[in-house]
């Protein structure tokens, strides 16, 4: 018996699968999904098992040397989306693999098996392994095939379980645990026999955990210590998983609410195409506040009913706590919960209860995608527009592309939801490739917000030089007056603080990127964005040792303390990269503006989402400019989002709501739009726009980018791929470059790159992957060499 497996590349393998012999003790044991060590050249190598196969290719076949699973950890059907997802994405193979698995498997960690708490069902073999331990390591089961079907029994019956203890400290927990004795004899006390009767009746067979006894069930500490002294009790380790939402774990009791009659259409249509099993997709457009969630959560339930499984992706900035514990509250324990706030352990505990069967919901950001269900009955993306699902490294896949691969697997629907949907995703649903579903109205038929565009040019004019217009100023006010609360925006990218010279105009640029320092008033020193480079502030210009040098624009913080000096009564709370950095303060940051503890939130990008605070009746956005003038073809689109969002934060409740948007061009667009509410008119517009410029949705793009720390390396590798494509390209399609990237060095490496523009290339990925190929070495010694982006986010 053979093997065919994908070995690690990025350590020095080839992007194929290689054959190996089975060893006579993993016959029957080995199985496509599980990952093994394999001898490779002199070295040995990780590899995931594609197939098994009766014969071998070549003939010198070497043998596995060492199974690390003893279950598969990909399935079949995730096996094959690895190598559409490399192929798709012009990767490694391996490198599609390794994204579907938690972080903590493919680390160096350390593997134990576990005994679960009530396992009396295991194998003599096995317990013999275990002797009086709770947990051995891995490396301890023998190779011996009866001994490793024995586990791999016990795992798929959930009798025992794979641990891993990460270096990073997310080891598991451990607690105190007992378990009863058999004894002829009574306790000597009455309180020692009650408390003896409790813990068997608790126990049930299997042990109970010391806290738990002495918290739920009021027993006492030392009458348990003496029963264990006596014999009666015999004391254990048990491993307890490590429960991230522990404080907020749902009991799965909340009420569903009735449906309005668009919810109840929208509904019945996921539904019916739930049942008839159709994988067309589905845009549900409803504006913020249309309720949704309710039609999401309604739409899960039914799919439970019928014991299929669903996964619902949401951005990773809407994954507050807000979105999660609505989540918890309607299924409970069945819901897994998966974002990059967890650290690695507890990612790969969440992973474990849906590869477990323990689970039938997912709710995470990108990556839940790759979820490890086996009947899914419907895949939910939440805000389909944003951009954070696209991956920006290898494999550098879209979310919502390989939800759709998947859907047709399992035979079920996508949901793909947003007040704002992409242009893409409208487009094909005008065209009928999705089926649009819409909810044009608010639950509580209240009418968006009015929105109030100011002018800060006649700010400016007037002589306000602040940033905050009077107008602006006046109605935060009035909310103070009123204890209204109030959220005000401010794009992060457009305020960050660059240092000049007055005398000379000297902008301080990082050393080694060609993109200019931010000012950061904690510890008076410059930052570079995009390599981390800091120094401490210049005294004097570098260049013409003038004292004028000052920074300009303004930060978050420099924001806050002119509000703060403005509104000396008002409480501020400031929500941006510096503040929410350690785990947990994005959530307690909200508990407090929750509780009405601060007036104003004031935040980047992050604040703009996801909020449901009934207070908010005002939202304000300091300059809408900011993000309109990038050198990006979607900075209109993504700006027509991020107004109406932000709209959306204000007057959820009984209050009305307002909106103000400061910008330098009221007339631009995209405000105006965003002004009346008007999607659909963005749309037609923006769709123009994109026609006469030959971008997305009327041309897919792809972009190329080289990246060294020669310059004429960069240059070369750029203008071989562009005579590369145009020599295999169809006349149709345009190629752009090659030229220097935009942002054309960071952190000492040159950058490079072509683009191309194409409606039809029925071979696109094959080309694609000759060229990667033809990289391969290149980039095996450095994976930032070459980045192949098809529909890129970033044109930086
Ligand atoms: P969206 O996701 O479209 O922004 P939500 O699902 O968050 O909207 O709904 C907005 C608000 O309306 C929430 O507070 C939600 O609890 C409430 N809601 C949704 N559907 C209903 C309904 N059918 N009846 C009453 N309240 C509802
Ligand atoms: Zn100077
Ligand atoms: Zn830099």
């Amino acid at each position: 018996m053979y093997a065919k497996v994908i070995v690690d590349v990025a350590a020095g393998g080839v992007d194929r699968p290689f054959d190996y012999r089975l060893k006579d003790a993993h016959l029957g044991v080995a199985a496509p999904g599980m990952r093994v060590l394999v001898p490779f050249g002199k070295r040995k190598l990780t590899g995931i098992i594609v197939e098994l196969s009766d014969t071998a290719s070549v003939k010198n076949v070497k043998s596995i040397s060492e199974l690390l699973d003893v279950t598969p950890v990909l399935s079949p059907e995730l096996l094959d989306l690895g190598s559409w997802l490399a192929k798709e994405t012009t990767c490694f193979q391996i490198t599609a693999l390794f994204a579907m698995i938690p972080a903590a498997m493919r680390a160096k960690a350390q593997k134990f098996l576990v005994l679960n708490e009530k396992a009396n069902h295991v194998d003599v073999s096995v317990q013999a392994l275990f002797g009086q331990r709770i947990k051995i390591p891995f490396k301890e089961i023998p190779e011996d095939k009866t001994i490793l079907k024995a586990v791999s029994r016990g795992i798929q019956e959930n009798v025992l379980s794979v641990y891993y203890e990460l270096k990073d400290g997310a080891k598991h927990k451990e607690q105190k645990a007992v378990t009863t004795l058999q004894s002829a004899q009574q306790p000597k006390t009455t309180k020692q026999q009650e408390t003896l009767a409790t813990i068997e009746r608790v126990a049930d067979s299997g042990a109970v955990p010391v806290a738990t006894l002495i918290n739920d069930h009021g027993l006492s500490r030392s009458t348990i210590q003496t029963l264990i002294k006596n014999e009666f009790l015999e004391e254990h380790q048990i491993v307890i998983e490590r429960n991230p939402y522990e404080r907020q774990a749902g009991d799965g009791r909340e009420a569903k609410r009735t449906l309005t009659h668009d919810q109840h259409v929208a509904y019945e249509s996921i539904r019916d195409a739930v049942e008839e099993r159709s994988s067309k997709p589905m845009l549900l457009h409803g504006i913020t506040g249309s309720g949704k969630t309710e039609v999401y959560l309604q739409a899960i339930e039914q799919v439970l009913k019928e014991g299929r499984e669903a996964i619902v992706l949401v951005p990773e900035i809407s994954l507050t706590p807000q979105m999660v514990e609505r989540f918890k509250r309607r299924f409970g324990d069945h819901v897994a919960v998966m974002h990059s706030a967890l650290s690695s352990g507890e990612r790969y505990d969440e992973w474990m209860k849906i590869h477990r069967n323990e689970v039938q919901v997912v709710v995470g950001a990108r990556s839940a995608v790759f979820a490890p269900f086996n009947n899914i009955g419907l895949i939910i993306i939440d805000e389909e527009h944003e951009s954070s699902y696209k991956q920006e490294d290898y494999p550098r896949y879209h979310a919502r592309e390989v939800a759709i691969y998947r859907s047709q697997t399992h035979e079920c629907p996508v949901v793909l939801g947003s007040a704002t949907p992409s242009m893409e995703s409208f487009a094909r649903a005008k065209k009928d490739v999705y089926t649009l579903l819409s909810l044009p109205e608010r639950v509580n038929k209240k009418p968006l917000p009015a929105i109030e565009l100011i002018d800060m040019r006649d700010e400016l004019r007037g002589g306000n030089r602040s940033v905050f217009s009077s107008q602006l100023l006046d109605k935060v006010k009035d909310r103070l007056a009123k204890e209204e609360q109030i959220v005000l925006f401010l794009n992060r990218r457009g305020f960050s603080t660059f240092v000049m010279c007055r005398s000379c105009g000297y902008v301080g640029d990082c050393p080694h990127c060609e993109i200019s320092l931010t000012y950061h008033q904690r510890g008076n020193q410059l930052k570079c964005h995009y390599c981390g480079h800091e120094e401490t502030m210049y005294e004097e210009c570098p260049a013409c040792e003038s004292e004028h040098i000052r920074f300009f624009g303004t930060g978050t913080q420099k924001v806050e303390e002119e509000l703060q000096k403005l509104l000396p009564e008002a409480r501020i709370i400031r929500m941006d990269n510096d503040t929410t950095r350690k785990k947990g303060s994005h959530e307690a940051l909200l508990k407090r503006f929750g509780n009405h503890e601060a007036d104003i939130l004031l935040g980047t990008q992050m604040i703009a989402k996801g909020l449901d605070f009934p207070k908010i009746t005002l939202a304000g956005v300091l300059t809408a400019d900011t993000l309109l003038n990038l050198p990006d073809f979607r900075a209109p689109e993504r700006t027509f989002q991020l107004l109406t969002q932000l709209g959306g934060r204000a007057g959820r409740d009984k209050r009305e709501g307002e909106v103000v948007i400061q910008t330098y061009t009221p007339e631009h667009y995209a405000i105006q739009h965003a002004k009346s509410h008007d999607f659909e008119g963005f749309f037609a517009y923006e769709m123009q726009q994109r026609r006469q410029a030959g971008y997305p949705p009327y041309y897919f793009i792809c972009l190329i980018t080289f990246s060294h720390e020669e310059l004429l390396t960069a240059m070369k590798a750029a203008e071989r791929a562009t005579r590369f494509l145009k020599e295999r390209l169809s006349d149709q399609s345009v190629i752009l470059g090659p030229t220097p990237s935009p942002i054309s060095r960071i952190n000492d490496r040159y950058r490079t790159q072509c683009m191309i523009k194409y409606k039809r290339e029925p071979n696109f990925s094959e080309i694609l992957s000759e060229l990667f190929t033809h990289y391969q070495q290149e980039v095996h010694k450095d994976s930032r060499f070459m980045a192949i982006d098809r529909h890129p986010n970033i044109f930086m």
